[in-house]
């Protein structure tokens, strides 16, 4: 297998894509999570250099003046993120598959820079009734970031044909199942 691929999942906030993603991990030794940096505040349990390579906006500008960013995004007005170049470098260098948590555009942006070596997950909420409950259930955001979060939803949904697969996150056990179907017929075609 050529393990120099990515798999990207990208999604509406509160869709489900990190519960995916923990339960994909778990199933495949090949794959390492690609770490991406932000401006925001850790959440609660939430930790550096496991999460989120968390930088001050200062510093976060600096990065990208710098160059250092594959691509980046202000996904929520004032806060920023994105994936650092050498984090592509890190995990191909350990000869693993690189796996992607970034919003619809960062999603766009890296299946054009990998082309058929990235693998575009889209990962679908049953509704947006349900999408807005798994946020409010989550209990990690102020009403303000929950408003953020779904007013840019809808135009989330909408890119979602842009994606090479689109998974529906219903009943966890089923996505994730299929999930590791799609990842499987990927990765055997190489
Ligand atoms: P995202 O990473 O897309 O923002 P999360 O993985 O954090 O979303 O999920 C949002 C919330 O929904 C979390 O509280 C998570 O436990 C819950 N959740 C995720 N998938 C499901 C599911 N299939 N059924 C019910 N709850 C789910
Ligand atoms: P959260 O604050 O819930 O962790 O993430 C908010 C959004 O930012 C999610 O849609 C997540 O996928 C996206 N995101 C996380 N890392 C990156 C990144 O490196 N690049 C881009 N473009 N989006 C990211």
């Amino acid at each position: 297998m050529n393990y120099r691929k990515a798999i990207l999942f990208s999604a509406p906030s509160g869709s489900g894509k990190t519960t995916i993603i923990r339960e994909i991990l778990k199933r495949f030794d090949c794959f390492e999570f690609s770490i991406s940096a932000t401006s925001r505040q850790p959440r609660e349990g939430e930790r550096d250099g496991v999460d989120y390579y968390f930088l001050s906006p200062e510093t976060f500008k600096q990065r990208v003046a710098a160059g250092d960013f594959l691509e980046w995004e202000e996904v929520y007005a004032g806060t920023c993120y994105g994936t650092l170049k050498s984090e592509i470098d890190r995990i191909w260098d350990n000869g693993h598959v690189i796996i992607f948590d970034v919003d619809v555009n960062g999603g766009m942006n890296i299946k054009k820079y990998f082309g058929p070596d990235a693998l575009a997950i889209f990962v679908m909420p049953p509704s947006v009734a349900v999408l807005n409950q798994r946020l409010r259930s989550r209990g990690t955001e102020s009403e303000e970031a929950i408003a953020k979060r779904l007013a840019r939803s809808a135009e989330e949904l909408k890119m979602s044909d842009q994606f090479d697969v689109t998974v529906v996150n219903d009943l966890l056990e089923n996505a994730v199942n299929e999930t590791q179907k799609i990842i499987n017929n990927y990765l055997m075609k190489e």
